[in-house]
């Protein structure tokens, strides 16, 4: 079996006694990016010089008789909103151009101590305000499903990578569903871990309130284990959750008969595409059949979702977005300038693309004297009648189930030009942000040819028991089908 298409597992084992070296695995992973990216465009920038030394390097303390980590050697794909030591870090942006970070993100630095081999940075919509991946300054990534169909977003680079074959797992983050949602359409599995679970210093911040980082894998075991390796209180992030927390991976248990299950009617009914509801049934038929408890559950406030995340999230993104004036780092428009104004003008109008500059005027209205009240104050209310509503529904629900997208992968351009349309696309994921409890999307079956996803939620640091529905899920379902092959 090619290297590239080993179970992290298997690869790590190979590693581990010596079968494979880390550097053979990096080569093996470079040269098949070399081959197919260039029709995917997941990557923004691929670190050849720096895979090759990291690996390198744990080939060397392996060969000392040093004990590296259990996964050390194994490659990953970082999504290119983490910050990374020496290594460019652009958001999808322009207006990040040249900034090379000086420090690490937490969680790069935690993968980094775990031995992994960071191969590159993933393709991303600009700060990732985006649900398709088309608002990237370095171009669209392609669905490897279908190269004229998007991968989903923001995190559509991460999302592709995996399933073309580019590295056996990645880093995405998730704001509105930027993991969960293109995970689905690519036929992965990501995770939204609860919010605080994971560390957020040096990922540069959208919506700092929603913004998470996590997992997307190939299998949900795989995702329990870099969870294992990123999650964990960080004193650098004031809402870091202190205190212990388990192993992930050694908790998995696939049994979970007798759970109680709630499908979400809200997510189940209008404006699903008819294939995903029918794919998300037969899963749900499945779990039925073994042993849980399914039943509907009806969770009003989710029809204000949406508005509200795009009130909340503009606004925050509307505030952070400020430090981009080009000053200190990155782009600055060139040129005779009359004043320090016209060159922060210049600089913003030349450096943000459309949908970033659509979402600073939404925040800054929504924000703004006379307006505050009226529309980010009410959100905020809403937020709070979302909270509740989970909360009630955990007196009866062991985990709460919907499809992760509401379609599988429209093609390049169908909504580019139609921001509202865009939106709908996290129509099932944003709850889950606004209440801060984790989720995972699992792929379930296929509808045209493409993939579906099913989306798990639970309540707040409870990612055991997601991960292990998602386990038992995953194993009822059997899905192993794969991207046709890549030119
Ligand atoms: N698609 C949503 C947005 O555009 C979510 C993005 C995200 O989760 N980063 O805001």
């Amino acid at each position: 079996m090619a290297i590239t298409e080993m179970e992290v597992k298997e690869i790590a084992e190979k590693i581990n006694n010596k079968e494979l070296s880390s550097l053979e695995v990096a080569e093996a992973f470079l040269k098949r990016i070399d081959t197919v990216d260039a029709g995917i465009n997941a990557y923004i920038t691929v670190a050849h010089s720096q895979a090759r030394k990291a690996a390198g390097e744990i080939d060397d303390r392996i060969a000392s008789g040093e004990s590296v980590g259990e996964y050390a050697g194994v490659p990953v794909g970082v999504k290119d909103v983490l910050c990374t030591e020496g290594l460019r870090t652009t958001c999808g942006s322009r207006i990040l151009s040249g900034f090379s970070p000086v420090y690490d993100a937490t969680v790069v630095k935690k993968i980094r101590e775990a031995g992994l081999v960071i191969l590159g940075k993933a393709n991303m919509d600009e700060f990732a305000m985006g649900s398709s991946t088309e608002n990237s300054y370095f171009g669209p990534t392609r669905n490897p499903w279908d190269p004229e169909r998007v991968p989903g977003g923001s995190s559509g680079g991460s999302a592709a990578l995996v399933a073309a074959g580019e590295a056996p797992w990645a880093l995405g983050s998730d704001t509105g569903g930027s993991i969960r949602q293109p995970a689905a359409m690519c036929g992965i599995v990501g995770m939204k871990p609860t919010y605080g679970l994971v560390s957020r210093y040096g990922l540069v911040a959208f919506a700092s309130s929603l913004d998470q980082v996590g997992p997307m894998t190939r299998n949900v075991h795989d995702c329990a284990v870099l969870l294992d390796m990123i999650a964990g209180h960080d004193p650098l992030d004031s809402t870091s959750i202190p205190g212990a927390r388990p192993c992930y991976a050694d908790s998995l248990n696939p049994n979970v008969r007798g759970l109680k299950v709630g499908v979400v009617r809200e997510l189940t009914s209008t404006g699903i595409e008819p294939g995903v509801l029918r794919e998300f049934n037969k899963a749900v038929e499945l779990l039925a059949a073994s042993g849980l408890e399914c039943e509907e559950v009806s969770l009003s406030s989710f029809e204000y979702g949406l508005s509200a995340y795009y009130l909340i999230a503009p606004a925050e993104a509307s505030s952070n977005l400020a430090r981009f004036d080009g000053v200190r780092y990155g782009f600055r428009a060139e040129g005779e300038m009359e004043d320090i104004w016209e060159m922060y003008d210049r600089t913003r109008s030349e450096g943000f693309g459309d949908e970033v500059k659509r979402r600073i005027m939404l925040g800054t209205y929504a924000l703004s004297a006379g307006y505050y009240d009226e529309y980010y104050a009410k959100a905020l209310k809403v937020r709070t009648l979302i909270v509740e509503d989970f909360n009630r529904a955990w007196g009866k629900f062991d985990v709460l189930v919907s499809p992760t997208s509401p379609t599988t992968a429209f093609k390049i351009g169908e909504k580019v030009d139609d921001p509202l349309t865009m939106y709908l696309s996290d129509i099932c994921t944003i709850p889950v942000n606004l209440a801060g409890i984790p989720a995972i999307s699992i792929p379930c079956g296929l509808s045209g040819g493409l993939p579906v996803g099913f989306q798990i939620m639970a309540p707040p640091l409870q990612e055991e028991k997601l991960l292990s529905v998602a386990c038992g899920l995953e194993s009822l379902l059997g899905f192993d089908e794969k991207p046709p092959a890549l030119i």
